[in-house]
């Protein structure tokens, strides 16, 4: 405590935020950190007592504020013997750095040789301190092999961290000699702990640090300093679920006006039949699409569970105290023209912010296309919204056409439980509503789209919680790095935002899609299907090409083609053409049709290796599949349908879909949905991988 005080005080007290090494490595010696440790000489004199004292070979290095990377320069001299190479590397340094700052020289025991390794941390905009660990040396220099985890963390992040590295086999035993991986995970664990409590560290880098078979040490050290900004107090956790299910609702700016917004978002609400009482709020209509309409909030008598906001942004101010003034807890600001316009806007949300904690209420947007509860008959869309099936899938989105445009087409093949959009997220966040979702007992799988995530960890503690119980698929757009900040350390240039948010969704469990497509591809698996026991699949297909990509998938996403056992190849003979062998990929050719491909389901269902069904089908006689499918107790084991062209099959499509039968263009889509339920339950259900 006190030498930490010390010592960062009076760095800061000269100004630099850059611990120089044998202060960065009192700091981490004290922390149970072994290092190699370095003190400061201020003589050659000096630098020989100190060496015959810590015993030779040793190593000198340059001391200087100014002096970051300090080989660069020539400022670090290895394997020192005796007391003339020392006083000889002292003079070469002094002089090498005479027009610098200089503290001294650094001296220290020169370690034996190990495994390099680079620990790094840095801070992260969105969550906050971020551990790298990485082999050092090329692996991260020109392969960037490094893997991140967001802290504070958990051993068995650890293990997973370090498991994700490609270098990883090298860490396990290459040749005979492998790492003493409990001392690295208690270095990774010693360094979490002491950055959780000094948020004044900025960035720290052990680059290198020597593994060996027993024991580690840190040879280098630099750290950086920097006052941690004072962070707002998190808003207290509210029960979302008046939000979701109001009774009564009031729509401010309800609109008589064909082709105006408040004219479609009231439209959405009759059509759909919301069940509870509505109250359209507009001063210049005595009734707004047959409903009696107030003048203003105020006026209607009886209490309000939510509202709706959609007025010019210029009015919403008021708007929003009328409806805060009026007890209302929830309230959805569908109006644009906020923190999306600028400075202005922003201020705008500070003051809607203020006024909803003065008030206790809650929002959402602005800026944003509402929320669609189908289980509610509640639909807030901006854009008119068609009938829509009740299923299951709830999705959160930063983006207003997942409410209204995207959803014309999509509910032909998957049912939603909420849509729920975010918009400009002044106050209800994503995390909010993932953690409602996550509660929500019509949703069992969750489908995010964001651009941004604010307050990170507690983004990675909720979607933690939330996927153990249910999947959570998340698709981050921006991956391109845009205006990142100067770095000072290794660590830090290498800590991509995008990366980060990489480690965050794979440490909370999440499921990151890489587009769209994938995104509602797995939502369809997922919601439709079980998951699978266990990753053997049974292959079926007309065309031997596709059954082989289909089993190529497999293996190259942790699943296998099923083992067939005697009594399910017998049964396959007899269901087979004779010039059809018995493998695999079943590989029915052209003749595959609906009565064999339901034989052939059977055995695979009686085969205690298939726990999954992959099969490829012809487009052209798509309906006899849609027909015969449905019939099938599968009981209990997953299906994904592969149909090359399923495009021009459309209506076939849609009445598999809608059996509960995701269909895929392609064996690699399905495969991809497939292994993510399997990766899913192996994570988060007692399924136990086969091994390798
Ligand atoms: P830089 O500021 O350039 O990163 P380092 O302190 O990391 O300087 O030294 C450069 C290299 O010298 C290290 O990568 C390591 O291989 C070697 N080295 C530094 N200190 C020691 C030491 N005490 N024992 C053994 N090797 C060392
Ligand atoms: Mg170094």
């Amino acid at each position: 405590m006190q030498m930490w005080d010390e010592i960062t005080s009076r760095a800061l007290g000269e100004g630099r935020s850059y611990l120089m090494e044998h202060e960065a490595k009192a700091l981490l010696e004290r922390e149970g950190i072994a290092t190699t440790g370095a003190e400061a000489a201020r003589s050659a004199a000096e630098a020989v007592e100190i060496s015959s004292r810590i015993g030779y070979p040793v190593v000198l290095k340059v001391l200087s504020p100014q002096v970051i990377h300090k080989s660069d320069a020539g400022g670090v001299k290895l394997n020192l013997n005796n007391a003339a190479e020392v006083e000889e590397a002292f003079t070469e340094i002094a002089r090498a750095f005479g027009d610098k700052e200089l503290a001294g020289v650094a001296v220290q025991k020169m370690a034996p040789p190990g495994l390099e390794a680079i620990v790094g941390l840095s801070r992260d905009p969105t969550f906050g301190p971020v551990l790298m660990f990485g082999l050092g040396g090329v692996f991260v220099e020109v392969i960037k092999d490094v893997s991140f985890r967001v802290l504070p963390v958990t051993e068995a992040d650890l293990d997973e961290m370090l498991a994700e590295i490609r270098a990883y086999p090298l860490l396990r035993g290459f040749r005979g000699r492998a790492v003493d991986l409990p001392a690295l995970k208690d270095l990774l664990l010693r360094v979490s702990a002491m950055v959780m409590r000094r948020p004044e560290i900025r960035e720290l880098d052990l680059n290198p640090v020597f593994l060996y078979d027993k024991g580690y040490v840190a040879v280098d050290a630099r750290i950086f300093l920097e006052q941690p900004p004072a962070s707002p107090p998190p808003r207290k956790i509210t029960d979302l679920r008046p939000l979701f299910y109001p009774g009564s609702l009031a729509v401010v700016g309800a609109s008589d006006t064909p082709g105006k917004l408040g004219w479609n978002v009231f439209r959405n609400l009759l059509e759909h039949r919301f069940p509870g009482r509505l109250y359209p709020v507009n001063i210049n209509a005595r009734t707004v699409q047959g409903v009696p309409a107030f003048p203003s909030v105020g006026e209607i008598d009886g209490s309000v569970d939510a509202a709706i906001i959609i007025v010019p942004a210029a009015h919403t101010l008021q708007a929003f105290e009328d409806c805060c003034r009026k007890g209302i807890k929830f309230i959805v600001i569908e109006s644009a023209g906020f923190a999306e316009m600028g400075a202005a806007g922003r201020e705008m949300e500070e003051k809607l912010r203020r006024l909803a904690e003065k008030y206790g209420c809650r929002f959402v947007g602005p800026n944003c296309s509402g929320i669609i509860n189908t289980h509610h008959n509640m639909v807030q869309s901006l854009g008119i919204v068609g009938e829509l099936g009740r299923g299951n899938i709830g999705l959160i989105a930063q983006a207003g056409v997942y409410a209204a445009g995207m959803l014309w087409g999509m509910r032909h093949t998957m049912d939603f439980a909420i849509v729920a959009t975010i918009g400009n997220k002044a106050d209800l966040n994503e995390t909010d509503f993932l953690e409602y979702l996550g509660e929500d007992e019509n949703v069992a799988v969750i489908c995010m789209y964001l651009e941004d995530v604010k307050a990170g960890r507690r983004f990675i503690d909720t979607a933690r919680k939330v996927a153990a119980k249910k999947p959570v698929i998340v698709l981050k757009s921006g991956r391109t790095e845009a205006g990142k900040k100067a770095v000072s350390s290794h660590t830090a240039s290498l800590a991509g935002n995008d990366q980060v948010y990489d480690a965050a969704f794979r440490q909370a469990g999440i499921i990151r899609a890489a587009d769209n497509e994938h995104m509602f591809g797995l939502a369809r698996a997922f919601s439709k299907q079980p998951l699978p026991a266990g990753d053997g699949a049974l292959v079926v297909s007309y065309t031997g090409s596709w059954g082989v990509a289909a089993a190529d998938a497999l293996s190259l996403s942790g699943m296998r083609p099923a083992e067939l056992d005697a009594e399910t190849r017998r049964r396959l003979e007899k269901i087979l053409p004779p010039h059809v062998g018995v493998n695999n990929p079943v590989d029915c050719t052209f003749d595959l049709n609906a009565p064999q491909l339901r034989d052939i389901i059977e055995a695979g269902l009686a085969c205690a290796d298939v726990s999954s069904f992959i099969v490829v089908l012809q487009a052209e006689i798509l309906h006899t599949y849609a027909r015969e499918l449905p019939g099938i107790d599968f009981r209990g084991k997953p299906i994904v349908c592969c149909v090359p062209g399923k495009e021009f099959a459309m209506k076939e499509v849609i009445a598999l879909e809608q059996a509960g039968f995701p269909v895929y263009s392609t064996p690699e889509e399905g495969v991809a949905a497939l292994s993510a339920m399997y990766r899913y339950a192996v994570r988060h259900r007692t399924v136990i991988p086969s091994p390798p």
